[in-house]
C-alpha cells in the first residue's frame, strides 16, 4: 500500500481542521501515515486514527520548535526513511514551506507550494506569478514534498477509523545556530485562524483606519479578519492578517472584500476563494472583475446592515 506522509505540527496539543484536511487528501492518494511534531497523546492518536491514519510517528526528541524549523525538518527527513512515503504533505503556511524546503534539500526531492489539489499521479493544481495562471506541476526527482492550501478540501472523518501504531523516532540533528529564547502570544481575538477560517472579511484603503465595520460582520459570520497591504501599511492592523502575494494565502468558501481595489498582489492570495463577494463604492473598481457577487456602495453602510441582516437570522 503507498504510504502518504502527513505532517501534522501540534504545538497546542490539538489538531487543526487543516490537518484533518491534509490527512482526508492523504487517504485519496494512499495509505496516511502522520508525523507529529511532539509527543502524541491518546486523544491525538485516536483522532489521527478516525481520519484515517495507520501509523503515527512522534519524535524521540523534545521540543523540536525551540529551534524553530530545522529540528522538524530532520525528523521529517529520518521518518522519511522509515516510513518509505511516495508522497509528503505539509500545510501551506510560512512554516510548512520552510520545512518542505529543509527537507527536499535533505533529501533530494522536488517540492510544491500553494498546491489547491493533488491528483492520483501526485500532479498539483497551484497558482502562479501572483495568481495570473493556474497551472499543474509534477515532481520529477525524489518524493513529491507538496504543502496544500488549507481549505481546498472539505475534511471528512474515515469510513472506518484505524488503530494508528505509535513509533517512536530517533534522529540525529546538528547544534543548532539560532535558539528560541521566548514566546509572547497575541491576545486571543476568540476568531478563527486566518489560514483555515471558512468565512474570511477583509478590509482595505477604504476603510480609512476603522475596522469596526469589517471585524463586526466577521464575528457576526464566525469568520476571521483579513486585510489589503494598504491597510497593514498604514498600521490600521496587525501586519499577520495580510492577505495577497507577501501575506498569507487563504482559500475560505466566502471571503468578504470590502474597501479593496484588487491589486493582483491582493488576487494572489485571496481569488482561490470558493464564493468571493467584493464592496467598493466605486464601480469601475477591478475588484469586479474577480468577484462572484458585487455591491456598489458605501462600507460604512453594507456591511453593518449585512451584519445586522445575518444576525436577525441566526
Ligand atoms: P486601494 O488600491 O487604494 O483601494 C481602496 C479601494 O477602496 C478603492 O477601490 C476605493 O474605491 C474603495 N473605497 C474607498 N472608500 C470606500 C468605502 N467607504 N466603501 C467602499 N469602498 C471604498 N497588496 C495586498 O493586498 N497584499 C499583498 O500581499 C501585497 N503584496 C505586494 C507586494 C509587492 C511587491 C507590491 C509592489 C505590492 C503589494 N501589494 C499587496 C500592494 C498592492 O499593489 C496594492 O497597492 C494594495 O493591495 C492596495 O490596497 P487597497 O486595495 O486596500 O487600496
Amino acid at each position: 500500500m503507498t504510504n502518504i506522509l502527513v505532517f501534522i505540527d501540534v504545538p497546542d496539543g490539538s489538531l487543526h481542521k487543516s490537518q484533518l484536511e491534509l490527512l482526508t487528501l492523504a487517504r485519496t492518494l494512499g495509505q496516511p501515515v502522520a508525523a507529529v511534531s511532539g509527543p502524541v497523546s491518546d486523544a491525538v492518536a485516536e483522532a489521527l486514527g478516525e481520519y484515517g491514519a495507520t501509523a503515527v510517528f512522534q519524535p524521540a526528541a523534545a521540543d523540536l520548535d525551540a529551534v524553530l524549523t530545522v529540528r522538524k525538518a530532520d525528523f521529517l527527513a529520518a521518518v522519511m526513511d522509515q516510513a518509505q512515503p511516495q508522497a509528503v504533505l505539509l500545510p501551506n503556511t510560512f512554516e510548512g514551506k520552510e520545512i518542505a524546503g529543509r527537507l527536499s534539500i535533505k533529501r533530494r526531492s522536488g517540492v510544491i507550494t500553494d498546491a489547491i489539489a493533488v491528483a492520483h499521479d501526485f500532479t498539483a493544481t497551484k497558482s502562479v506569478l501572483a495568481g495570473a495562471y493556474t497551472v499543474e506541476a509534477q515532481v520529477r526527482t525524489g518524493t513529491p514534498i507538496i504543502t496544500f492550501k488549507a481549505n481546498s478540501i472539505e475534511a471528512e472523518p474515515a469510513p472506518e477509523a484505524a488503530s494508528p501504531q505509535l513509533e517512536t523516532v530517533a534522529f540525529a540533528s546538528e547544534a543548532p545556530a539560532a535558539q528560541v529564547t521566548g514566546r509572547t502570544g497575541k491576545p486571543s481575538s476568540g476568531r478563527p485562524e486566518l489560514s483555515e477560517a471558512r468565512v474570511v472579511v477583509a478590509g482595505g484603503r477604504g476603510v480609512n483606519g476603522d475596522f469596526s465595520a469589517v471585524e463586526d460582520l466577521a464575528d457576526a459570520l464566525g469568520g476571521a479578519v483579513g486585510a489589503s497591504r494598504a491597510a497593514t501599511d498604514a498600521g490600521w492592523i496587525e501586519h499577520s492578517a495580510q492577505v495577497g502575494q507577501t501575506g498569507q494565502t487563504v482559500s475560505p468558501q466566502l471571503y468578504i472584500s470590502a474597501g479593496i481595489s484588487g491589486a493582483i498582489q491582493q488576487k494572489a492570495g485571496m481569488q482561490t476563494s470558493k464564493v468571493i463577494v467584493a464592496v467598493n463604492k466605486d464601480p469601475d473598481s477591478p475588484v469586479f472583475e474577480i468577484a462572484d457577487f458585487g455591491i456598489v456602495g458605501d462600507l460604512f453602510k453594507v456591511l453593518p446592515q449585512a451584519a445586522a441582516e445575518i444576525r436577525k437570522r441566526k
